[in-house]
């Protein structure tokens, strides 16, 4: 049987209940996963017994001439999100940790807004979502369509998380609950099940690297379990403006600002020390010009997929690096958030 563990990454010490940071260290939890791998999604998420949305998604992946494709657009708000909303508030409701009714705040920069807002929504709970003045304001737009209020905020990134974290509503960051990030071990899932041959390379949009760190564990289940010799190149893949994760690796010293990947913001992520160690080993970490993720998109459109700037860089990267067929883009979102 499937069994979980949190734990703080650094010191190792468990989640005692619904800490977001360790008791013993103040650093962040992550999640492991052992034991066999089961053919049915949901049963290898041993702390869901019903899932809110149906985890046997399936999302289409599609092979061109040039490279195959994850499409996670065909996600109900059209974003990867809400596999990790999914596991979140699954979770969160059958501990008993939110109720009906009660208020509930987020932060994001949008994509994680809208699915933090339709989950909300499913649950009757109160959400806010704290957004910085400069969202993209059709993710705005979709939130509020969910019942959601807004509070815009001026500062960073940090004051945005600040304002979510202070607001005397119960704050549910995704960022921190590893049961969000833990979401996305079933796109890794999928692409065992859907590919005949696993692919060279996966190209992943990078922001605070939760996506990065699900493929990854995802992976790690196949591999641990023998079913995959291998793992895949992961590739983490930034715009040169907001590319925290980047520079760290490369001791750069920039401050992130602004891409027209909106979805991408270049803060250094929250577990940037697990991350860095696991990029170094399986994979590599690029940053693209605003030019080239704006023709990235362009490109993209020419063989019928509209996806955002924010996962078209993962085509911007393909061409840079002349990568061969046998490569895999993950399409995080729908371009309908960037009209
Ligand atoms: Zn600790």
């Amino acid at each position: 049987m499937v069994l979980t563990k949190v734990f703080c990454f650094k010191c190792g010490s468990p989640r005692e209940e619904f800490e977001l940071l360790c008791n013993t260290c103040n650093s962040p939890f992550i999640i492991r996963v052992s034991g066999p791998y089961e053919k049915k999604t949901q049963d290898n998420f041993d702390y869901i017994e019903k899932p809110l949305f149906p985890m046997d998604l399936r999302t289409p992946l599609i092979k061109t001439d040039l490279f195959s494709a994850k499409l996670e657009y065909f996600n109900p708000t059209l974003s990867y999100k809400d596999r990790g909303m999914n596991t979140l508030f699954s979770f969160l409701r059958e501990k008993k940790y939110i109720t009906k009714g009660e208020q509930v705040s987020e932060d994001s920069s949008g994509n994680a807004g809208a699915s933090f807002a339709l989950f909300s929504k499913m649950l009757d709970l109160k959400p806010t979502v704290f957004a910085s003045k400069s969202a993209n304001a059709n993710k705005l737009k979709q939130i509020e369509s969910y019942g959601s209020k807004i509070k815009k905020i001026e500062g960073s990134r940090k004051d945005v998380e600040d304002s979510a974290r202070n607001s005397g509503m119960k704050y549910l960051g995704h960022q921190y609950w590893p049961e969000f990030y833990d979401g996305f071990r079933a796109i890794s899932y999928e692409i065992f099940e859907q590919m005949e041959k696993l692919p060279d390379n996966i190209l992943i949009p990078f922001s605070t690297g939760t996506l990065y760190l699900g493929i990854f564990e995802g992976f790690s289940h196949l591999l641990q379990n023998g079913l995959i010799e291998s793992m895949p190149a992961l590739w983490a893949l930034q715009p040169e403006r907001a590319s925290g994760m980047y520079n760290m690796l490369n001791n750069i010293a920039r401050e992130p600002s602004s891409s027209i990947a909106d979805a991408l913001t270049g803060v250094l992520p929250l577990r940037h020390t697990l991350l860095s160690s696991i990029i170094k080993t399986y994979g590599r970490c690029e940053t693209l010009t605003e030019d080239e993720i704006i023709q990235g998109k362009k490109d993209l459109a020419k063989v019928g997929i509209d996806c955002e700037y924010s996962s078209a860089i993962t085509y911007s990267a393909l061409r840079k690096f002349n990568l061969n067929k046998n490569s895999l883009l993950i399409l995080t979102g729908h371009g309908i958030k960037n009209i």
